[in-house]
């Protein structure tokens, strides 16, 4: 019988060293040795999901197919592994918590005194095994927070545990941290690392392999230091440095470190050397644009780096499709408010407005849609962003100037956004939105239906809101098409300006599925109008598929 194997992933020293991208990587390498891999996240805080947590406190919130509202750090798993991942794949205290309480309510516990050891950690540990199995390898589980936070410790506590219930071999922990360069110095210092790993073996884990962030190279002198201080030979102390060009590195540069040669030979598992050719072909790409190309991304949360993560991801994977750099542009809707879109949006050779919740910044979208629109420059929206280009079509085209949705104005006389029957009455907050892969009929002829090349599609939603089916007529009369809907045809899931070169609203979010060895069609065709409005503007024509594909 085939015995699943555990890596377990910690931080330490600080949070965000990119433990979701080291994890994610692992889990590539080893996949390309031909290893079953299944993927998952503890998440230390009590929200039961980040469904409804900022995105100035949380950055995005990723939705698998299931309709589960994860963590970003799913994004990077599924952009580089092709582990399902449902429910099982991330969880928080919250849901630990809100099971063992329910367990408890249940009378589950007999009498018991419930408490964090055992029961919190008896939950935590079936989480983790029920990713094992006779068709997987290993289970990558990666534990969010850093080290030495209190709220992390019934997870470190859990898979300290594991190990002793499935056997030391059938594990190894990894722990990545952080070796800062002091300039005054000229220096990089190893001692928060030996902090940090001192506390874990404190609870009693004992890392296998210490992944270090840096800036600069480690020395052979610092690599024996850390080695010797944090009690683990000097080939499993690996260097992570900051990448120069893209995040789609990392593997790579750990594979030349000798990382997954050494968790295999660690776990006893017998495999051949990664299959990476279409993965240098892939950096190979991104080394060597031929062309670029920029866009604006217009959003409330624009000044956060990870808000909009999956939706600059996606461009980034529409622009390796086209040969094409994409120069990303964060920029806030307050500012098109402030300056007006003319002046901040010239010169971009396309916009993206993404989703979002709530009133403020709203006109400032509808301000940079309608300069999309009447410039003719290539328009991407997604989720509110169609919902606002919906919104901007029926005041500026159809002069309905007080169109809104009612999720801004329950009073407006032209409710062109709306609730549909299903939302009405839903008092909860917390995973009560239509959310989760659907299909979607595309409309033959449609620019979405040759982006896609078929005719019905799946794509993930995340939304209470939904284009009012009643102003469909009117809209498609005066040039605001209806690209795909529902198989009930209730619902309306693309929108298309057909005398446009390129508008395009979308009523899910297409960047969940976008992996950079599988670009999501719309936005290989949006970059590809971005790439042809450039080129026009420039003077030089524009460029079409066929002389791309011939070029190469
Ligand atoms: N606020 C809108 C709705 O709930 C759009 C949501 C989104 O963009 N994800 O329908």
């Amino acid at each position: 019988m085939r015995r699943t194997k555990h890596i377990f992933v910690t931080g330490g020293v600080v949070s965000s060293l990119g433990k979701g991208l080291t994890s994610a990587s692992i889990g590539l390498l080893l996949e390309r040795r031909g290893l079953s891999v299944r993927m998952q996240k503890f998440d230390p805080y009590i929200n039961v999901d980040p469904g409804t947590m900022s995105p100035y406190q949380h950055g995005e919130v990723y939705v698998l197919d299931d309709g589960s509202e994860t963590d970003l750090d799913l994004g990077h798993y599924e952009r580089f592994t092709n582990s399902p991942l449902t429910r099982d794949s991330n969880w928080t205290t919250g849901q630990i918590y809100q099971q063992v309480i329910r367990k408890e309510r249940q009378g589950v516990f007999l009498g018991q005194t419930v408490q964090v050891i055992p029961h919190i950690t008896n939950e935590i540990k079936a989480a983790i095994a029920k990713l094992a199995g006779e068709d997987v390898d290993v289970v990558i589980t990666e534990i969010g927070g850093t080290v030495g936070d209190i709220e992390s410790q019934p997870f470190l506590e859990a898979i300290r545990q594991f190990a002793l219930d499935v056997g030391k071999e059938n594990c190894l922990y990894i722990h990545l941290t952080l070796i800062p360069y002091l300039r005054a110095a000229d220096e990089l210092k190893t001692k928060p690392t030996q902090h940090s790993v001192g506390q874990l073996r404190q609870i009693g884990i004992q890392p296998d392999i210490l992944i270090c962030r840096t800036e600069k190279a480690l020395g052979s002198e610092e690599r024996a230091k850390i080695a010797l201080f944090c009690n683990v030979p000097i080939e499993a102390v690996i260097e992570e440095r900051d990448k120069e060009f893209s995040i789609y590195e990392v593997p790579l540069s750990l594979m030349e470190r000798g990382l997954d040669e050494l968790i295999v030979r660690r776990l006893g598992l017998r495999t051949p050397k990664p299959q990476m050719d279409d993965w240098l072909e892939l950096l190979q790409k991104i080394r060597n644009p031929k062309y670029e190309v920029s866009i604006a991304v217009v959003g409330k949360y624009a000044e956060h780096r990870d808000a909009y993560k999956s939706i600059y991801e996606a461009l980034d994977h529409g622009g390796i499709a086209n040969h094409t750099q994409v120069h990303i542009q964060r920029i806030q809707t307050q500012v098109v408010e402030r300056e007006g879109a003319e002046r901040v949006l010239t010169g971009f050779d396309g916009i993206l407005v993404p989703g979002g919740f709530g009133e403020r910044g709203i006109e400032g979208k509808i301000q940079a849609i309608r300069f999309a629109r009447e410039k003719r420059v290539p328009f991407f929206g997604i989720c509110l962003g169609m919902q606002c280009a919906v919104i901007e079509f029926a005041r500026h085209v159809l002069g309905w100037k007080e169109a809104n949705s009612t999720e801004f104005n329950k009073e407006t006389p032209y409710p062109v956004i709306c609730l549909m029957d299903e939302q009405w009455n839903i008092t909860d907050k917390g995973g009560t939105m239509r959310l989760g892969a659907k299909p979607a009929l595309l409309v033959p002829g449609t620019r979405s239906a040759e982006c896609y090349q078929t005719d019905v599609v799946w794509e993930r939603h995340r939304h209470r809101y939904e284009v009012n089916p009643q102003f469909e007529e009117v809209l498609a009369g005066a040039g605001l098409q209806v690209a795909a809907t529902s198989p009930d045809r209730k619902l309306i899931e693309i929108v298309e300006i057909p005398s446009h070169p390129w508008f395009v609203g979308v009523q899910f979010h297409p960047e969940f599925k976008s992996k950079p060895t599988a670009p999501h069609p719309l936005f290989v065709g949006f970059v590809r109008a971005a790439l042809a409005r450039r080129q026009a503007v420039s003077g030089k024509g524009p460029v079409s598929a066929e002389s791309l594909a011939a070029s190469h």
